[in-house]
C-alpha cells in the first residue's frame, strides 16, 4: 500500500531556511557519556545544534537495551527538539539470558510513549555479520518487538546486516507496521518493495566514502520522498572525518553528498526530507 506523504505542517517559504534532522543518533553511547571522553561534551554539542542558532530543528536518539532506554529518555526530555526510540538492538540480545522477558521492562516507558517522547521503537532487527550469532534468539527478540510495535501503533527502526531477506520476509508479515531501513544498504528493487509497504530508508555517513560504490549508486537512484538522513553517532562519521566520534552536526555532509548524487540542490534534499522525518515520527513536544 502507497502512503501519500501529505506534510503535516506547511513548508518553508524559500525565504526560510530548511533545519536538518538526524534521525538517528546514540547520545547514550559510553564514546558520548564516559566522563573521561577527551573530545568536546556532548552535551555543548547538542545545546549548539538545537539551539535557536542551530543548524538542526530534530534529533531521534536511540536505545539498544531496556538499560540505556532511561537514559536516552532523560535526554531526550532535557533537549526540546530530541526524541528517544527504545528497543533491543540485534547484537545486544546476547546480553541477556532471556531478552524478550526484558522487552517487558519497556512497557511503563511504552504505555506512556507521548509522555516519554517515544517516538519509536528500536533499533530492532537481525545481524547475521558475526557466525558465533544466536539467528534464533535475534528473531524471537524482533518478532516480539515488531508485534509490540504493532501493539503500540509505533513505526520501527531496523537494523539489518547480512540479513536483508529474512527481515524483508518478516516485515511482510506485519503489513500495519511501518519502519525506516537504517543505513540502508541493499537494491533498488527491495527499496521499491519496503516503499510499496509504507516504509523509508535510512542513509547516512557511508554514502560519503568513495569505496562504497554500490551503495551510492542506489542512494543515487531512491526517491527522495522515502529517504531520511541519518549519523548513527558516534559511529559511521562521513569523509572527511572517518574514524572519529561522528555526531548530529555531520548529517550536513550526507546531504551534501546525497545532493551531489541525485544532481539536486542541497537545501531541496534537506527541506525534503526533513518533512519526510516528520511524515513518519509525530515529532511533537508533549
Ligand atoms: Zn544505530
Amino acid at each position: 500500500m502507497w502512503c501519500s506523504s501529505t506534510p503535516k505542517r506547511p513548508l518553508a517559504s524559500a525565504s526560510t531556511k530548511m533545519k536538518l534532522i538526524d534521525t538517528h543518533a546514540h547520545y547514550c553511547d559510553s564514546w558520548f557519556t564516559a566522563p573521561e571522553t577527551p573530545e568536546q561534551p556532548y552535551t555543548e554539542i547538542i545545546d549548539r545544534l538545537l539551539g535557536p542558532d542551530g543548524e538542526l530543528e530534530a534529533i531521534v536518539n536511540v536505545a539498544t537495551t531496556p538499560d540505556n532506554a532511561p537514559i536516552c529518555i532523560e535526554q531526550a526530555r532535557r533537549w526540546p527538539g530530541m526524541y528517544a526510540a527504545v528497543g533491543i538492538h540485534p547484537c545486544d540480545c546476547q546480553l541477556y539470558a532471556d531478552p524478550v522477558a526484558e522487552l517487558e521492562r519497556l512497557r511503563p516507558w511504552l504505555d506512556h510513549a507521548k509522555e516519554h517522547k517515544i517516538v519509536a521503537l528500536g533499533e530492532i532487527g537481525l545481524d547475521y555479520h558475526y557466525p558465533d550469532t544466536d539467528r534464533d534468539k535475534q528473531r524471537a527478540v524482533f518478532i516480539a518487538q515488531l508485534e509490540m510495535a504493532a501493539e503500540y501503533d509505533l513505526p520501527v527502526i531496523l537494523h539489518s546486516r547480512d540479513a536483508t531477506g529474512e527481515c524483508v520476509d518478516l516485515i511482510r508479515q506485519y503489513p500495519t507496521v511501518r519502519g525506516v531501513f537504517h543505513a540502508y544498504g541493499g537494491s533498488v528493487e527491495t527499496a521499491n518493495e519496503l516503499i510499496e509497504h509504507g516504509w523509508y530508508l535510512g542513509l547516512g555517513g557511508v554514502i560519503t566514502f568513495p569505496s562504497a560504490k554500490r551503495i551510492r549508486r542506489v542512494a543515487a537512484a531512491l526517491p527522495l520522498e522515502r529517504i531520511l538522513l541519518e549519523t548513527d553517532c558516534p559511529y559511521t562519521a562521513p569523509e572527511p572525518y572517518r574514524g572519529t566520534r561522528n555526531h548530529s552536526g555531520l548529517v550536513r555532509r550526507t546531504a551534501e553528498e546525497l545532493a551531489m548524487l541525485q544532481g539536486r540542490e542541497v537545501e531541496e534534499v534537506i527541506g525534503k526530507t526533513s518533512e519526510n522525518a516528520h511524515e513518519f515520527f509525530t515529532l511533537t513536544e508533549p
